[in-house]
């Protein structure tokens, strides 16, 4: 009787294991993996727009308000305006990267001050909300924060024009708690090109941009391939001694924009361990413009890059509030649930697993900022703060080709000799 009973425990059991397995593979949505694990942003242009719109001035922007129709904010009068409180909750937003970016046009005048003024808006901001927000630099604390029901909120400083060619300055951002860099913006630096330039270009990277990859690998910041060139991107790859980040580009088999990533450096992503989070820009998801962007071009551009390298290297980097044009379907930063959906939904094989979607979502970025710690870490054994300074003859060959009087805003003494004799080398 006993075996009987112990029997008939066993198949109803098995039956409700059954049942309820059964239950949530039916009911399971893409979206539901952003209840198991943060969705971490890599680059919303927020800060940019608090400058261009508000000066930085804080006590005149509402962020806990539904900015949709608002007179400033609002869809229809900024192109670039997607963000705000309620929308980044009903996203399901668990961290975000701001960027804290400065126009080409500063670079060789006023770019660092300036990137401090982002710097301390994005500080400002976080601060003045913390029953939402939370201040991070360090990756265990950003499933911390977001338990806590906190946005998790990191810097990251887009384009390397920011750091005026000074590893002293690229430190200083780091202890201010900057924890990634784009290498270049639109714009080249006088040691890394930007995209457009590409097979022809002039530089790619310099010893001078060498040293920065090794400073950023010593100090535990993530470098940030995005905006560079493809030789940029590769010459990188082959150096670098931690994973590396795209913050915000898309796949260029899918679609011919620079902007994005091609298969052979996708391949080196894989095989470097480190992640391309994909930006949702209608210029670099959809490049036949005789139809609009869409949500599933975006879908497709997620699915190419999980084929080709693996859940392991695709995440997410919308790029809101720093673009014109966003897909149908993605038009604010309240639409990421909407993603998730479709990409379990979409058809290829093998079927994304909830596991392979927290990846995405951003348990992939963690393990990239923890194994760049991990580096950090192991270096700090053996190397101290490089010395390494730039020739100054790279930078005022870089000025003229700007088209800038070489050395007009430069005070220092390095200059004293171009100044005094030629700009040309020797
Ligand atoms: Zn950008």
């Amino acid at each position: 009787m006993m075996y009987v009973n112990a029997a008939v425990c066993l198949s109803v059991l098995l039956l409700v294991i059954g049942l309820s397995v059964g239950h949530n593979v039916i009911n399971f949505k893409g979206s539901d993996a952003l209840n198991s694990a943060p969705l971490i942003d890599g680059h919303n242009d927020l800060a940019y727009n608090l400058y261009d719109l508000l000066n930085n001035n804080l006590d005149r922007f509402n962020f806990t308000k539904n900015l949709t129709d608002d007179k400033v904010w609002g869809t229809n009068v900024c192109n670039t305006c997607n963000t705000d409180l309620p929308r980044l909750r009903k996203g399901k937003v668990g961290a975000q990267f701001w960027a804290a970016y400065v126009d080409c046009a500063s670079q060789y005048k006023d770019a660092v001050p300036l990137t401090m003024k982002q710097i301390d808006v994005i500080k400002r901001l976080v601060a003045k909300y913390p029953n939402d927000m939370q201040f991070v630099t360090e990756a265990k604390n950003i499933e911390e924060a977001w338990k806590n029901g906190k946005i998790a909120s990191l810097i990251g400083v887009e384009g390397g024009h920011s750091m005026d060619s000074s590893l002293a300055i690229l430190r200083l951002y780091y202890e201010l708690g900057v924890r990634y860099m784009t290498l270049t913006h639109m714009c080249n630096t006088p040691w890394a090109d930007a995209s457009i330039v590409n097979d022809n270009s002039v530089h790619n990277l310099t010893n001078f941009g060498e040293a920065v990859i090794y400073e950023m690998n010593r100090l535990g910041m993530l470098v940030d391939l995005s905006h560079v060139s493809h030789n940029v991107m590769r010459h990188t790859l082959s150096i670098t001694k931690a994973p590396i980040i795209f913050s915000h580009s898309s796949a260029f088999s899918v679609c011919h924009n620079y902007r994005n990533v091609p298969d052979d450096v996708l391949l080196m992503v894989k095989a470097n361990n480190g992640v391309v989070m994909v930006n949702f820009y209608s210029g670099f998801v959809n490049c036949n413009s005789s139809r609009k962007a869409t949500i599933h071009d975006v879908v497709d551009h997620i699915n190419y890059i999980r084929n080709l390298i693996g859940a392991d290297h695709v995440g997410i980097g919308a790029d809101f509030d720093g673009v014109l044009r966003m897909p149908e379907g993605l038009e604010d930063v309240s639409k990421y649930p909407d993603l998730f959906d479709l990409i379990f939904e979409s058809n290829v094989e093998p079927r994304w697993t909830k596991e392979e979607l927290e990846k995405l979502a951003g348990r992939n970025l963690i393990r990239v900022f923890q194994a760049v710690e991990n580096v950090r870490d192991t270096l700090a054994k053996t190397e101290s703060p490089r010395q390494d300074i730039i020739d100054v003859r790279d930078v005022s060959e870089a000025e003229v080709i700007s088209h800038i009087q070489p050395g007009l805003c430069q005070t220092s003494k390095e200059w004293d000799d171009i100044r005094n004799n030629s700009t040309s080398r020797q």
